[in-house]
Order: structure tokens, then C-alpha cells, then sequence
């Protein structure tokens, strides 16, 4: 689908997932394509992204760059697969760099660590099992590729008449990055910006000491953009970013003082906060996959480690385990 001349969307199917596929974007190049995000690694997304280039009478060595907003399999599964068959220059943010090998090559010793993370955030010692486990069937959807060209943030790709600057936009991910075309005031903007959704924002061992922070911070400074149309990485194309940002900033907002009502009368865990919050998912709290179980809990930490900074909420570990309440003095 062409979005504006020049610029194509590319649906890859993601299987068993509500999501259905990513929005993968094309920009054709006097000399050479720029394509933002893969898709999971299966025969179907393949092929697909395959067909769809072909529909455009290209291929992928007609791909001289592709940026990749982050590391989430979704975004980045087919990188090594692309790798084996053309010599497509891959860029990404050296964050995202630094998670391959303990994601997705040695994995046992991070799997290992968030066992003993939830344990520490009172799940029951029955659900941190497969609490630590719920990430790894990813695994399946990932061939790795290390990146041709390391991403700070503010590189500028030419790509014919489109300028694409790189935004370095932590929170969902840590080295998370959108692309922005000033001219066009185009906003690619990955999993940061979703039209409907809001993405998940996760405090984890990897994730820096204030991801919420870091989140917000990042929409932030994007709401002051020009921006006419958000092409995101799920969902459809929309064009009031201001609007979208504002309902996200509430979200979270509302999020906050809900757990602030939970833990005002005593503290508690995150995992006991998460079971009283409701979630976006059918069914109560005993119904939610352990993948789902997984990012409550590590949301609820996000707003809690949030208010801790903004010095709203207080740690309180004892015997290994941490509990969040007031602040001790109020
Ligand atoms: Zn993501
Ligand atoms: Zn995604």
C-alpha cells in the first residue's frame, strides 16, 4: 500500500497474535531502498515480505539499508535470514545491539535472573516458573544479525527526496528509535507511538533504572514535532500525534494514582498490586497467560519505580522480598 508517493507499507504476518502483522515501511531511493522493521522469522512473514517487494517490482537486493526500531522479534526476527541472502546493510542502536547476545544466543543467564527478579517482587514461587520461561518461545522467531552500522540517535539517512532523521526514543525499548522526515513531516514511529494500543513499558533487568521515566520523556519531546502522519509499526497510519501522545501521558497518569490507591493503606508487593489492577485482557486476573502475567507485573514495577523517583512511593525490602508503599516520613 502506498501511503504517500514514495513510501509503501508492508503488512508482515505475525502467527498467533492478536496484533495480526507488522507494519513494515519502504522508501524507495534513486539508488536503493530503506526498509524500517522485518518481521518474525517464519516461512509465511518471509515470503510475504518476499511478495510484497515483488509487487513492487523489487527484491531484497534492492534494499541498500535497513533500520531496525528495536530488537522485539516482531521487529527484528528475519534480520539474519535477510543476511543469508542479500546484502542488505542493517542499522540499529547500540542498546539494542548490546541485548542480542544475552537475549537471543546465551540466554540461560538472564532467563535465570528473572526467576529470581519476580521471586523478589512477591510472584508465588508456582508462577515464577513459568513467569521465567514465557519469553522463550520467541526464541523461535529470531535469526540474529549483528548490526553493519551502530545508531546513537540523530544520523540523517538520504534516502531520493526523503531525509530521515533518527530519533532516539527510549521507554518501550531502551535503544528505541523513530525516524522523522521533516519536509514531509512524516513520523515512522515503531512500537512508541500506537494508534489504539499503549505500548508496553516494562522495568526488567535490562530495562534502566526508570523505563516509565524514560518513556515519558521520549513522548514528550515528540509531542513538539510538525508531524501530518504517524506511520507506526502496528495498527493503521494516523495523523494527530498531539492528541495520541496526550491520551498516553493520561493512561499512565491514571495508572499511577490507581496504584498509589492500592498501596495506601499498607505496602505491597508488585505481583499483590498487579492481581487488583484491571488489565486490557479478558477474563480476571487467574485467566492471563503467563506472557501477560509477565509484563503486568513488570508494568506495575515501571509506574511504581516512576513514583519512587518523583518520591511518591518508597521500597521496602525485607527477607529478600521488596514491597512498595507511601514514603515512610508521610
Ligand atoms: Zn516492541
Ligand atoms: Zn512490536
Amino acid at each position: 500500500m502506498e501511503i504517500v508517493p514514495g513510501v509503501h507499507k508492508l503488512e508482515v504476518p505475525i502467527p498467533n497474535n492478536p496484533l495480526g502483522h507488522l507494519n513494515s515501511y519502504l522508501i524507495q531511493g534513486d539508488k536503493g531502498c530503506l526498509l524500517i522493521d522485518t518481521g518474525w522469522n517464519t516461512e509465511e512473514a518471509f515470503r510475504s515480505l518476499q511478495d510484497q517487494l515483488r509487487a513492487l517490482a523489487l527484491g531484497l537486493r534492492d534494499i541498500s539499508l535497513a533500520v531496525i526500531t528495536h530488537v522485539h522479534p516482531d521487529h527484528y526476527g528475519l534480520t539474519g535470514r535477510i543476511k543469508q541472502v542479500s546484502p542488505v546493510r542493517f542499522a540499529f542502536h547500540l542498546w539494542e545491539r548490546a541485548f542480542i547476545e544475552s537475549r537471543y544466543i546465551h540466554f540461560d543467564e538472564l532467563q535465570q535472573k528473572m526467576g529470581q527478579f519476580f521471586r523478589q517482587h512477591g510472584v508465588p514461587a508456582e508462577t515464577a516458573a513459568p513467569l521465567e520461561r514465557a519469553s522463550l518461545p520467541a526464541l523461535d522467531f529470531v535469526t540474529i544479525a549483528w548490526p553493519d552500522e551502530v545508531l546513537y540517535g540523530g544520523e540523517v539517512f538520504t534516502f531520493g527526496e526523503f531525509e530521515l532523521e533518527v530519533l532516539w526514543t527510549p521507554g518501550h525499548s531502551p535503544g528505541h528509535v523513530c525516524l522523522y522526515e521533516p519536509s514531509k513531516k512524516l513520523l515512522f514511529s515503531g512500537d512508541h507511538v500506537l494508534p489504539t494500543i499503549t505500548p508496553n513499558v516494562s522495568y526488567h533487568l535490562q530495562s534502566g533504572s526508570n523505563p516509565l521515566g524514560d518513556y515519558l520523556h521520549s513522548l514528550n519531546q515528540l509531542k513538539r514535532l510538525p508531524v501530518n502522519l504517524v506511520l507506526p509499526a502496528h495498527e493503521h497510519v494516523f495523523q494527530d500525534v498531539t492528541s495520541r501522545i496526550e491520551e498516553i501521558l493520561r493512561h499512565h497518569e491514571e495508572r499511577k494514582q490507581q496504584i498509589l490507591a492500592i498501596i495506601d493503606a499498607e505496602p505491597k508487593t508488585a505481583y499483590a498490586i498487579a492481581t487488583q489492577l484491571s488489565w486490557n485482557v479478558p477474563g480476571k486476573w487467574q485467566r492471563l497467560d503467563a506472557l501477560h502475567q509477565r509484563f503486568a507485573v513488570t508494568e506495575v514495577i515501571a509506574h511504581l519505580e516512576s513514583l519512587r523517583m518523583d518520591g511518591e512511593v518508597e521500597r521496602f525490602p525485607s527477607d529478600g522480598i521488596i514491597q512498595y508503599g507511601p514514603p515512610a516520613s508521610s
